[in-house]
């Protein structure tokens, strides 16, 4: 099949914007870096009517150039990434996903269909596991090894993701958030890198820190786009003094100044409070992302992992 998008040349060529100018280099008085942690940047590939309004819509064109926006930073900074990639958006884009693959990036998955474990049986949530690791592994020849759940679904109730996930053959889960929080997370999970209890399954858990004896959330996604960069970063400083790799992730959308109102225009409907919430900050999140992925060392999870094991 004829490659539908721009690869290899013209995608360096487009990487010539002047990103480096963006960056916010204030507030200099920081924890100093420990170079020895690496640490890891992940991408759940998904468009946000689909991630964000339910699991009944359409993948929209946006998802690509938002792909390419975040190709072109990380190739910026050489850093290597794993994208958890929702099949859905494979199925349309297939080559955007041997685009990612291309530029070095792990693969993993994230479902095929966006439905919350919470509301599917343990049957369909295989089903759906399954099928995607199908499609990862039709598409670029590689079967993934690591699995994030829709809007991090494994919950207490929805432990029994984890014995579907090993049985398929699957080695690492990043989709427990050890917080306590209304809709998602476990609160007392372990923050590091563990085994599921009984199991050789390894958990990734999203980055998060300890103030005042609870766990907090800093991993991204929106927390990333609405709390201070610096407490971002000191955060990871000190995972990585503890000789914790931070685990963190984005979502293509969220560089996309314009989309909430553009999928709006097309027709979109949805509260104007869920409208703003998702739209606030989006236009410094590009600047953050560079000062991030300059200022830590990083890999992708399924080096992590492995260095985990052989630890
Ligand atoms: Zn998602």
């Amino acid at each position: 099949m004829a490659r539908a998008i721009e690869t290899g040349p013209a995608l360096r060529q487009a990487t010539v914007v002047s990103e480096p100018t963006q960056v916010d280099r204030t507030n200099r008085h920081e924890l100093p870096v420990d170079t020895s942690v690496r640490n890891v940047f992940t991408v759940d590939l998904e468009d946000w009517p689909i991630a964000v309004l339910g699991p009944h819509h359409e993948i929209s064109g946006r998802v690509v150039d938002n792909t390419k926006q975040i190709l072109r930073i990380l190739r910026w900074h050489s850093v290597r990434a794993t994208f958890f990639v929702l099949t859905k958006v494979a199925d349309r884009y297939p080559d955007l996903i041997r685009m990612v693959q291309d530029d070095g990036h792990e693969i993993a998955s994230h479902g095929h269909g966006h439905e919350l474990l919470t509301n599917i049986t343990p049957d369909r949530f295989e089903d759906d596991v399954q099928r995607s690791i199908d499609i990862l592994t039709m598409l670029t020849g590689t079967r993934p090894i690591g699995y994030r759940a829709p809007a991090f679904s494994i919950v207490k109730e929805t432990r029994w993701a984890g014995e579907i996930l090993q049985r398929l053959g699957l080695r690492y889960d990043s989709s427990v958030f050890p917080i306590r929080h209304p809709r998602y997370g476990i609160a007392g999970a372990p923050r590091e890198f563990h085994r599921w209890a009984g199991m050789q399954l390894i958990e990734a858990p999203p980055a998060t820190v300890r103030v005042v004896g609870r766990s907090l959330p800093i991993a991204g996604g929106g927390y990333f786009r609405l709390l201070p960069g610096q407490l971002v970063r000191t955060a990871i400083s000190l995972s990585n003094r503890r000789g914790q790799p931070a685990v963190l992730y984005m979502h293509p959308y969220e560089l996309d100044i314009d989309g909430i109102q553009e999928h709006r225009w097309d027709g979109l409907r949805f509260s104007p409070w869920r409208g703003m919430t998702q739209g606030m900050f989006r236009k410094r999140i590009e600047a953050r992302l560079h000062r991030l992925l300059e200022s830590f060392q990083f890999e992708t999870l399924a080096e992590a992992v492995t260095r985990w094991e052989s630890r």
